[in-house]
């Protein structure tokens, strides 16, 4: 193979547009007659195809580095698994959809990519979107590119196994901190950026966090550690202990832990966000099977000191008023005769909470900002005003 070309494009790439460096130079490169002209795995090793570099001008390769590199930086194989299932089958499809995602940055850039690229005018699309908003768009079909799983996230006849350098995942990703650092930097020296770059280096540097996914994996570990925390004794005997070999222990069931829903409606929040927490909440808690007579919602109005039983999340109506005193609910759901192990506050925060660790698993989902924080104890959820909780590199 003709490194020396090949390595020339690299610093071309480099040169030319300084931000890519770093992240340009972790590539390691693993030469392939298989792959057909150059392609990426997750752990940033670039496969390259020794007929393409002699049959491609430098500055071309110099564009395909960039695009090889940017498959990675926007962590397209980890946001390939996170495709509804349906999209995710056809991973060409979900490959051409990725191209079209960086490739209309590079021609904006214009960078000469090569003959036979994939951009989003080709299926009469607009530029400028995500690739999980191109895929549902795109006709499925058969398609000859194969970027490797760097890019769909499935592996590629030609990926090695081990041997050649690997990155890993946190390597990787500081790796797109520095670059989105370096974009930064670029820009405050009056430099220009596409957008689809602009776009992706504010995410990297101030990401929007996803409480639905925090909040439901909050509320799914403690429900599993409630389960579990019944009979641990029995269940888990020592491996160890010679003696229980061949013993056969009963097996017990599981029990399904209780949970309380305490829902604030002191009216200081907003609705939406309310609705939106609680129908996270009890719809991740039917998933994992805890329902019916097992979900206690409790609305807690602290004006009047009166806490409501409701048999559904639907009854729960915001009453409007001033204070809110949230250990009310939680009092009132723990004095239950059959106790919750696991109680979920709903509120917008500005409440006195327990002085000591109640005798369950606290989760607080905090509505809106700006509320003091509770205390350590009591593991707590931020539901932003902005809870678009969408997932973008
Ligand atoms: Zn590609």
């Amino acid at each position: 193979m003709d490194r020396v070309k090949l390595l020339a494009a690299r610093y071309r790439a480099a040169a030319d547009r300084p931000y890519f460096a770093t992240a340009l130079y972790a590539l390691s490169i693993v030469p392939s007659s298989r792959v057909p002209t150059m392609g990426v795995d997750a752990h940033w090793r670039c496969y390259v195809s020794p007929a393409f570099v002699d049959a491609t001008p430098v500055e071309e390769l110099a564009a395909v580095w960039i695009h090889e590199v940017a498959h990675l930086l926007r962590d397209h194989h980890a946001r390939a698994g996170r495709l509804p299932p349906a999209d995710q089958r056809d991973r060409l499809r979900v490959n051409v959809a990725q191209d079209c995602e960086i490739n209309d940055d590079l021609l904006a850039d214009r960078l000469p990519l090569p003959a036979g690229r994939m951009e989003p005018r080709l299926f009469g699309l607009a530029p400028g979107r995500l690739f999980e908003e191109y895929v549902p768009l795109l006709p499925p079909h058969e398609h000859p590119l194969d970027c490797g799983s760097g890019a769909h996230g499935r592996p590629s006849p030609w990926e090695i196994g081990e041997g050649a350098p690997m990155v890993g995942p946190v390597e990787a990703e500081s790796l797109r901190r520095h670059t989105a650092e370096a974009m930064r930097a670029h820009r405050r020296s009056r430099g220009t950026l596409p957008k689809g770059w602009e776009r992706w280096a504010e995410q990297v540097l101030e990401p929007v966090v996803d409480w639905r996914r925090v909040l439901t994996g909050a509320v799914r570990e403690a429900v599993a550690w409630a389960g579990g925390a019944v009979d641990y004794t029995y269940r888990r005997p020592s491996r160890r202990s010679a003696a229980m070999r061949g013993v056969v222990l009963p097996s017990l069931r599981r029990p399904l832990p209780r949970v309380a829903i305490v829902v604030d409606t002191s009216g200081s929040m907003g609705d939406d966000e309310l609705a939106a927490a609680l129908a996270e909440v009890t719809g991740v808690l039917r998933e994992v099977g805890v329902h019916g007579n097992r979900v206690t919602v409790l609305a807690c109005d602290a004006d009047v000191h009166a806490v409501s039983r409701v048999t559904s999340a639907e009854q729960v109506t915001l009453a409007g008023g001033g204070g809110t005193d949230m250990r009310v609910g939680v009092t009132a759901a723990l004095a239950a005769r059959d106790r919750p192990n696991v109680v979920i506050v709903l509120t917008d925060g500005h409440t006195p909470w327990p002085d000591e660790p109640a005798a369950c698993r606290l989760i607080a989902a905090l509505i809106g900002s700006g509320a003091p924080p509770p205390p350590g104890w009591v593991e707590t959820v931020s539901v932003g005003v902005v809870s678009a909780g969408r997932v973008s590199g």
